[in-house]
C-alpha cells in the first residue's frame, strides 16, 4: 500500500549539498577556512548600500536585474542582453543543466571538480560522468575522451575547486573545439578574480563567439558577497533565454542587487582581495612545501584556497582534528575521493600563521 508520495528515483540518489563547516563536533564556533569566503569581508561600499536599502523591504526587486546587468556588461565589455543574474552562480548552473539534460543523458566534468556538479546531473535524472584527470587537474584529453553521443553538458570549473588548478586559454579553446556543436561547455569562473592580472582562460570570448559556451561568475568570492547570493552568466541569446525560462522569478533580492552594484563599483576591494590572497597563498604554500619530508605538500593553486596533501605519517584526518582543536574549520573531502587531502581557504594573515604553526607542530 502506498502511504506517502514517491520521489523520482534519481532524486532519491541525491545527497543534499554539503557546505563547508563552521562548528566543531562539540558545537564550538570555528574560524571558517572551509567555504572559500573572503577573509577581507565585504566592500565597505557594498555594506553601506545594504544598510541604506534595509529601510524598506516591501517591494519586489527588479525581476530582470537590469541595472546590475548593465553594470556587469560595462565592466566586462559584454552585451547586457546576453547576461542573466542568479541566486548565486549555483542557480544558473542548475538551470543550464536542467535546460539541456534529462534521464538517459550525460553531464561530464573532471574527476575532481566542484561537488555540486554530480548533484546537478542527478537532479534532472542525467548521469554524472567523472572524466580522468592529470595529477588531480582537469585534462582536456580526459574530458574529450569522456564525451559520448549522450553527453549534453561539459562543466569546467576554472580555476578548479577543490584542486586550484587552471587551464589556460589554449587548452579551453582546444576543449571547445573538440566538442560536438550540440554539447554545451560551461566555463565556471567562480574564482577568476583571483587569477594574476592579465591571465584569462578565454571563456568570455568563446561565449561571445559560439552558440554552445556559457560562462558563469559569482560575487560570492572576491566580492565578498556570498551572503547575498549573486551570480551571473553570459552566453548566446538562446542560452540566456533558456535560463530565463527556468530561473526563479525575482531571483536576485533587492538588497542583493544594490549591494552588487556598489560592490562592482569598488574594484579596489577586489584588487585588495586578490593581492592579499596571492601574498598569503604564496607564503602558505611555501610553508607547506617546507614540510615535504613529512609527506605534506601543497598543490599549486590559482584560487583562494590550497589543497594540502598528506602522504606521510601525518594523516589528513589528524590535521583536520588538530586544526579544529586550534579553532579552524577546513575542508576534508573523502567523499570526493580525496581522503588524504584538506582544502584550506586562504584566510587572514594571523589565521594562516596559526594554521601553519599547527601543521608544523604535528610534524614534531
Ligand atoms: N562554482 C564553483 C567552482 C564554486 O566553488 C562555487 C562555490 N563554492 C560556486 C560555483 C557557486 O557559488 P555561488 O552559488 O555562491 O555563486
Amino acid at each position: 500500500m502506498i502511504t506517502r508520495p514517491t520521489p523520482k528515483p534519481w532524486i532519491a540518489k541525491i545527497h543534499p549539498y554539503a557546505p563547508g563547516k563552521s562548528t566543531a563536533a562539540d558545537g564550538r564556533a570555528l574560524v571558517k577556512l572551509s567555504a572559500n569566503e573572503n577573509p577581507l569581508g565585504t566592500s565597505p561600499a557594498a555594506i553601506a548600500a545594504l544598510e541604506t536599502h534595509r529601510q524598506d523591504a516591501s517591494a519586489y526587486p527588479d525581476p530582470d536585474a537590469k541595472e546590475l546587468r548593465a553594470k556587469i556588461a560595462a565592466i566586462h565589455g559584454l552585451d547586457p542582453a546576453r547576461i542573466v543574474c542568479g541566486t548565486g552562480s549555483g542557480e544558473l548552473l542548475t538551470c543550464a543543466v536542467q535546460s539541456l539534460a534529462g534521464p538517459g543523458d550525460e553531464v561530464v566534468f573532471s574527476r575532481y571538480s566542484f561537488s555540486l556538479y554530480p548533484l546537478l546531473a542527478h537532479k534532472v535524472g542525467a548521469t554524472p560522468v567523472f572524466a580522468p584527470d592529470t595529477d588531480l587537474a582537469a585534462s582536456v584529453d580526459g574530458l574529450l575522451a569522456s564525451v559520448t553521443s549522450r553527453t549534453k553538458v561539459v562543466l569546467l570549473d576554472n580555476p578548479n575547486n577543490p584542486v586550484g588548478s587552471f587551464l589556460g586559454a589554449d587548452e579551453v579553446a582546444r576543449l571547445h573545439a573538440g566538442l560536438p556543436k550540440d554539447v554545451l561547455l560551461v566555463v565556471d569562473q567562480a574564482y577568476a578574480e583571483y587569477l594574476a592580472a592579465g591571465v584569462d582562460d578565454g571563456g568570455l570570448a568563446l561565449a561571445q563567439a559560439h552558440e554552445n559556451v556559457l560562462v558563469s561568475r559569482t560575487l560570492s568570492k572576491a566580492y565578498g558577497l556570498a551572503a547575498e547570493r549573486i551570480g551571473w552568466a553570459t552566453g548566446a541569446p538562446h542560452l540566456i533565454d533558456l535560463i530565463n525560462r527556468l530561473r526563479g522569478p525575482f531571483n536576485v533580492t533587492a538588497s542583493g542587487q544594490k549591494a552588487a552594484l556598489a560592490g562592482l563599483e569598488d574594484q579596489q576591494f577586489v584588487e585588495d582581495s586578490r593581492d592579499h590572497n596571492s601574498a598569503e597563498r604564496a607564503r602558505f604554500s611555501d610553508a607547506i612545501s617546507a614540510l615535504g619530508n613529512h609527506g605534506i605538500s601543497a598543490v599549486p593553486s590559482e584560487a583562494n584556497f590550497v589543497l594540502v596533501r598528506f602522504d606521510g605519517s601525518v594523516t589528513a584526518g589528524a590535521a583536520l582534528d588538530a586544526l579544529a582543536k586550534a579553532g579552524y574549520a577546513v575542508r576534508h573531502l573523502p567523499s570526493q575521493g580525496l581522503p588524504n587531502a584538506l582544502r584550506i581557504t586562504i584566510g587572514k594573515t594571523e589565521d594562516m600563521d596559526r594554521v601553519i604553526a599547527e601543521l608544523q607542530k604535528l610534524c614534531g
